[in-house]
């Protein structure tokens, strides 16, 4: 294996949990389905920022078809716990009035998140909207929301790297680690 099972930083212990290399294959497989199910239309990504930026760059790279994408900003975390009132930044960036969109989110948890902005989403009548994460933790759930694609389902256990972080570390690891400590 090439990435280090264990580390810790400054107190907090990493454990790994998936590697790049399978998170790596799982994405192309997801970008494949995604692409069949969708079919020659251009699709409309709206990558929600910040975690699922680096999901969304490689999913949109694994995705052979035309595709566009564009970026919001919400969060509901600080530290490791939900503050269960999700936030905006700013309005949607671009007009998806009768487009394909498709929401690519780095995990599902409670649901709030995804509650919030798919009613912003599909109150600017879009074609069709359809949910992507790259992670779901559906033990966690607090409002039912439709996923129509997930990479990888895991417990209920605090996740980092690839994209997700805990008080803005980690983002930058490859692969997925739990956090202890
Ligand atoms: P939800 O609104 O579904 O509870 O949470 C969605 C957001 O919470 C995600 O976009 C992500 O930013 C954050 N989140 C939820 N679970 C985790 C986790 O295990 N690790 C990290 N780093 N962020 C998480």
């Amino acid at each position: 294996m090439s990435q280090i099972d264990f580390m810790n930083i400054n107190g907090d212990e990493l454990n790994l949990l998936i590697d790049k290399e399978t998170i790596r294959s799982r994405i192309d497989e997801l970008a494949k389905q995604i692409r069949k199910d969708h079919g020659d239309g251009t699709l409309s990504v709206l990558c929600v920022l910040n975690g699922a930026f680096v999901f969304a760059a490689d999913l949109i790279r694994a995705y052979e078809g035309p595709c566009e994408i564009t970026f919001v900003k919400l969060s509901s975390y600080q530290g490791t716990e939900s503050t269960g009132t999700v936030k905006m930044a700013e309005k949607i960036p671009c007009n998806i009035t009768g487009k394909d969109v498709l929401i690519v989110e780095d995990i599902v948890d409670t649901g709030l998140t995804m509650d919030y902005l798919l009613k912003i989403v599909k109150a600017q009548n879009p074609r069709s909207v359809k949910v992507a994460t790259c992670f779901d933790k559906p033990s966690r759930r607090k409002i039912n929301v439709p996923v129509d694609y997930v990479a990888f389902e895991i417990e209920d256990k605090f996740i980092v790297g690839y994209g997700l972080d805990y008080d803005g570390l980690y983002r930058n690891l490859p692969s997925i680690y739990t956090k202890n400590g």
